[in-house]
């Protein structure tokens, strides 16, 4: 339970300064396969730490993702999800039934799968791919 997660580590090796309603957000944000919407992150960060306000942890999120240590993720057009797989590039693999995300890395790299012709003279930088379809366990009790 003590583990320290990723993103605390990486916190803590920039020298962001810990308060511990800022500890209790990262926590939160531990460990892998984790996409929270932020009235997520609050209502877990609050069972540790009830004084914990929204706003708070907006705030923090905010900083988070300025600090390139969370991205934000849009997959599904309802609200935006907050990953600590920063650092480690992957796409999402997203259940249309119940909404479960994963990362996955898909062999070849997306960015260079894009012919030239079909670049229109752009620089492109980033490139997003959402898979999509039913998790195993949805797919077991729409059978
Ligand atoms: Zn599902
Ligand atoms: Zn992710």
């Amino acid at each position: 339970m003590n583990k320290m997660s990723d993103l605390l580590e990486r916190l803590r090796d920039r020298g962001w300064r810990l308060t511990s309603q800022r500890r209790v957000v990262a926590e939160v944000l531990d460990g892998d396969h984790v996409h929270l919407t932020a009235d997520e992150v609050h209502a877990r960060a609050a069972e540790r730490l009830p004084e914990i306000s929204r706003a708070t942890v907006y705030n923090t999120l905010g900083e988070l993702v300025a600090l390139g240590e969370v991205l934000e993720v849009a997959t599904d057009g309802r609200a935006k999800r907050y990953d600590p797989n920063a650092h480690r590039p992957h796409q999402h693999l997203v259940c249309f039934a119940c909404g479960t995300i994963r990362d996955v890395h898909p062999t070849g790299d997306p960015l260079a799968s894009l012919p030239s012709a079909e670049r229109f003279g752009f620089t492109i930088t980033t490139a997003e791919v959402t898979y999509r379809g039913l998790c195993a366990d949805c797919a077991r009790s729409a059978a």
